[in-house]
């Protein structure tokens, strides 16, 4: 501390004010306060809300004042431009220095969703966040996904490897030089075709924190809208603001087809390729600087630093248009020479995503660096009627279950005959959101048997047929006595 300083303190002191002396006491009261309460969150200046590990240690003022060496030297400072206590007044101070309320010292209180959890001590930093023992193995983890997600196979079985190489990457080690690169994923098709399912289940069976966030609502940096940042703040929060847990989590950015280039336009694409610009350095492995608690940076929020160097993004999106993209090119192709007779047969083919190449992509609108960052392309079928009664009756918390197991709390067991099933996926087909609807549709039908089922105790049995869903007919109701014992 400056002599000047220091005599301020004394003079304050001759005029009955209460000292502060520094220099002696912030040691003790730090070590005193970690004593006292050994706090998992790190505290944070009460002025720049910076936390402790990064604005240094914290000098504890009383009535529960935290602040920073910068932050008392800033006030130091300007003291001595007001020339001394005597001029110095409210008014003339800059704007971060009027945060501190000096009228009502004890009432600094920073929300505990804006602090970040202390990094571990030495002892623990040792053992690694993810060891291979901790990683399934891919035809493991495709398993588990098998028991939730209906059909996909090849999107499941390319995740599985995806996520399983990018999880052994934050194991090895670069002794070798030989270092494993990033292994982000694109995710394309349809919407309701599970890619958001497929993601919250994987992070589920890793037991890893995710966000999801929606591409649309992201912005160039200054305009109306998210900053890129605000991705990584929502993965703080699913990891508790636990930096280290974040750092190894998985973020999932929907509809990122709606960051594609727009065509034909003369202003700056601020929700379009500046969007793309801004997320490369995010997704190749950066150190950002995070808002804690809040999805926008400004004064009052603490900031923490976030290295997305081993977070797993994968990006998804329905694509609308692609598949004319590429039937486009393999028209182009089959038109030159042999293979001629091909021509035309692909707008019979239904999984003409599948055959999804980087150019098409690029032509859609996604910039060559953005797609070099999301090497892994994976692409979801379309949902067939089929596809829908399976989604209705096989994974392992299907939504029939669901009310099976509703009903048989009443002791009535619950049926859907193969007609009605059809029914209901035939309805889904019609509103176009994929799977999304199937939830929506049953609801509205099982409202009245929901309703009625339980008002007389002798019925045992329900069967819920074709006639009843299409208004023909009622479902067919079995009494107790009726029913094998
Ligand atoms: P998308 O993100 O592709 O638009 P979602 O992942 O949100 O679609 O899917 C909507 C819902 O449909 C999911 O919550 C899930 O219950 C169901 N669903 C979709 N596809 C499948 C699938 N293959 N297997 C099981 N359920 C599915």
């Amino acid at each position: 501390m400056s002599e000047e300083n220091k005599e301020y303190l004394e003079l304050a002191e001759e005029d009955g004010g209460e000292v502060l002396h520094i220099e002696e006491e912030k040691e003790d009261l730090v070590s005193e306060e970690k004593d006292e309460k050994p706090d998992e969150y790190e505290e944070v200046c009460s002025v720049c809300r910076r936390p402790e590990s990064k604005a240094g240690k914290l000098i504890h003022m009383p009535g529960g004042l935290t602040i920073c060496n910068d932050c008392m030297q800033k006030a130091f400072d300007m003291f001595n431009q007001q020339g001394g206590m005597n001029g110095f007044s409210l008014q003339n101070m800059p704007f971060d220095m009027k945060m501190i309320d000096l009228t009502n010292l004890g009432g600094v209180e920073i929300p505990q969703r804006q602090k970040v959890k202390k990094k571990k001590n030495k002892g623990e930093e040792e053992k690694p966040a993810f060891s291979m023992k901790d990683i399934p193995a891919p035809h493991r983890l495709k398993a588990m996904l098998d028991e939730y997600v209906v059909g996909q196979e090849k999107a499941k079985k390319t995740l599985s490897v995806a996520v399983y190489n990018h999880y052994k990457r934050l194991a090895a080690d670069e002794k070798d030089g030989v270092e494993i690169e990033k292994s982000n994923v694109l995710m394309i098709g349809p919407t309701g075709s599970g890619k958001t399912y497929l993601v919250r289940t994987l992070a589920k069976l890793l037991q890893v924190p995710l966000a999801i966030a929606d591409a649309t609502s992201l912005t160039e940096a200054g305009y109306i809208g998210d900053d890129i940042e605000s991705v990584l703040s929502k993965l703080l929060a699913a990891a508790e603001n636990d930096v280290d847990r974040a750092e190894h989590g998985i973020v999932f950015i929907d509809e990122i087809d709606k960051i594609a280039k727009k065509k034909n336009t003369n202003t700056r694409d601020v929700s379009g390729e500046s969007v793309q610009q801004e997320l490369l350095k995010m997704l190749e492995g950066a150190a950002m600087e995070v808002p804690v608690g809040s999805g926008s940076k400004n004064a009052m929020v603490p900031m923490t630093t976030i290295d997305t160097k081993n977070i797993l993004f994968i990006c998804g999106g329905a694509f609308p248009d692609l598949e004319d993209i590429i039937k486009e090119r393999l028209n182009q192709q089959s038109a030159i020479g042999f293979r001629a007779q091909l021509k035309d047969q692909f707008d019979q083919d239904k999984n003409i995503l599948s055959k999804v190449q980087m150019e098409d992509l690029r032509k859609f609108g996604m910039i060559p660096e953005f797609l070099g960052r999301l090497p892994i392309v994976v692409t979801l079928e379309a949902l067939t009627k089929d596809f829908l009664v399976k989604i209705l009756r096989e994974p392992k918390n299907a939504i029939l279950k669901q009310y099976e197991k509703l009903l048989a709390m009443d002791e009535v067991q619950l049926i859907f005959d193969e007609g009605a099933l059809e029914v209901i996926a035939e309805r889904a087909m019609e509103k176009g959101t994929g799977a999304r609807a199937l939830r929506a549709i049953l609801e509205e039908y099982m409202l009245d048997i929901m309703y009625e089922i339980p008002k007389d105790l002798n019925i045992g049995r329900v069967t819920i047929t074709r006639e009843y869903l299409e208004n023909t007919g009622g479902p067919r109701i079995e009494l107790r006595g009726q029913l094998p014992s």
